[in-house]
């Protein structure tokens, strides 16, 4: 079976074969760096981008095109980061790794039929999305690989387009009935719809979806190195310097995210996915809400994450996510969640309330400071995240070639 290490040294080949000359790479075997944005991060973004489905209904794109136009859907403009440029053809195929079966399998268990109303609301396709449809995608269209984990609805496989120019994707399965039965239509559909639309190295791209009777199928990008969290259960705790340029690309991603008035609402360590070089992308938009000029006041997200406004069931912003953004700079370094009470819930709220923080010894002054400013009772003083992306612990762990900060969503 192949592993991620294998697909990702294929990528690195692939990579280096299609480099431009008098452009100097890494070695094939050399690991990239944690957070570059403009040499290998690029050049795999460009080749994720690559594996996104093109949309033979825009001009310029097609499926037999020897040079595809890279994408599903292709912004009018090129927006920041996207790295949303055309990249020769793949010369080698890649390992997908085996597929177990477990689709059809699962299907005869969990596969149940929905009618009604539940039906229409998730006859969910993006060839008929209003902004950037792609073209018309089934089951058939893809080879199975290996399974990449089990989620609440259903399962995730690394598949690959059967049509030339072959692409890979993460294909996750939704079933429709455990949807119903969950009364999570709206949500699902808001949390596609949402992510469609969103373009940024550090957001999880969603190509295009189809269904069937009973399922929902999402093409999202592959996240080559897994989940955030396992890392962190794995290492206890991030240094400063990993978790500074983790959140380095969260403040930016968050920042993007809320120009487009999409509040993400449950930012923590589970819902982050790790991509071939390790960059991180925001993934899971279950509880985002999109709210141009709203105050929302749902209470949503998880206990640990949730900033007072939203335990005491007040309005909230977008600066949820900011404390939210506090919350998991402690957690990456010091392994647990801020104001955390194993034995009581009620303690955890108290504490939130209070604000009572409390910094373990080993923090620089910095990253003290950084937090400590994130995790304000107040909203409005909450420090900006274009003042997080410029703060000294920020700049000072930020690859000499990252321009990060200078863009204005
Ligand atoms: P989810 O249903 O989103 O919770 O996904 C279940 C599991 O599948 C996750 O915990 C990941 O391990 C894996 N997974 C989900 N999406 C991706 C992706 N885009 N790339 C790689 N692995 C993924």
């Amino acid at each position: 079976m192949a592993t991620v290490g294998s697909v990702t040294r294929q990528i690195a080949a692939l990579e280096l074969s299609n480099k431009k000359p008098g452009i100097t790479t890494n070695n094939s075997t050399a690991r990239p760096p944690l957070h570059s944005k403009h040499s290998s991060q690029t050049n795999v973004a460009k080749l994720l981008t690559k594996y996104a489905a093109p949309n033979p209904h825009l001009p310029g794109s097609s499926t037999k095109s020897t040079k595809p136009v890279a994408g599903t859907a292709i912004p009018k403009t090129k927006p920041p980061h996207t790295g949303n440029t055309p990249v020769p053809e793949a010369t080698q195929p890649f390992d997908i790794g085996n597929y177990d079966g477990g689709l059809e399998l699962e299907n005869e268990k969990r596969g149940e039929k929905i009618f009604g109303e539940a039906a229409k609301e998730l006859a969910l396709d993006s060839s008929s999305a209003q902004k950037w449809p792609t073209r018309e995608w089934s089951l058939h269209d893809f080879d199975m690989g290996r399974p990449l984990g089990k989620g609440k609805f259903g399962r995730v496989y690394m598949v690959r387009t059967k049509a030339e120019p072959k692409y890979i994707v993460a294909l996750k399965t939704l079933y429709k009935s455990e949807i119903v039965k969950g009364k999570v239509e709206k949500q699902v559909r808001r949390e596609i719809e949402i992510q469609q639309n969103l373009r940024h190295p550090n957001v999880l791209r969603l190509y295009g979806y189809f269904h069937d009777e009973t399922r929902i199928f999402l093409m999202l990008e592959f996240a080559g190195k897994g989940e955030l969290y396992k890392q962190l259960s794995k290492f206890g705790c991030f240094s400063e310097k990993r978790s500074s340029r983790y959140i380095d690309q969260m403040a930016d991603a968050l920042s993007y995210l809320h120009a487009k008035h999409v509040i993400h609402r449950d930012i923590k360590p589970e819902n982050l996915l790790l991509g071939l070089n390790g960059e991180l992308k925001i993934a899971d938009f279950g509880w985002s809400v999109h709210a141009p000029g709203n105050r929302r006041r749902t209470m949503c997200g998880t206990l640990d994450y949730l900033p007072p406004e939203m335990v005491e069931g007040k309005e909230h912003t977008e600066k949820v996510d900011y404390w939210a953004l506090g919350v998991l700079t402690y957690e990456f370094l010091i392994g647990n969640p801020p104001f955390e009470d194993r034995k009581s819930v009620d303690n955890t709220y108290r504490r939130i309330m209070r604000v009572d923080l409390r910094f373990p010894p080993g923090m620089s002054a910095e990253v003290k400071d950084l937090i400590a400013r994130l995790l304000q009772h107040e909203p409005q003083d909450r420090i900006p995240l274009v003042d997080v992306l410029r703060h000294p612990w920020i700049v000072k762990y930020r690859p000499k070639d990252c321009n990060r900060g200078s863009e204005v969503y």
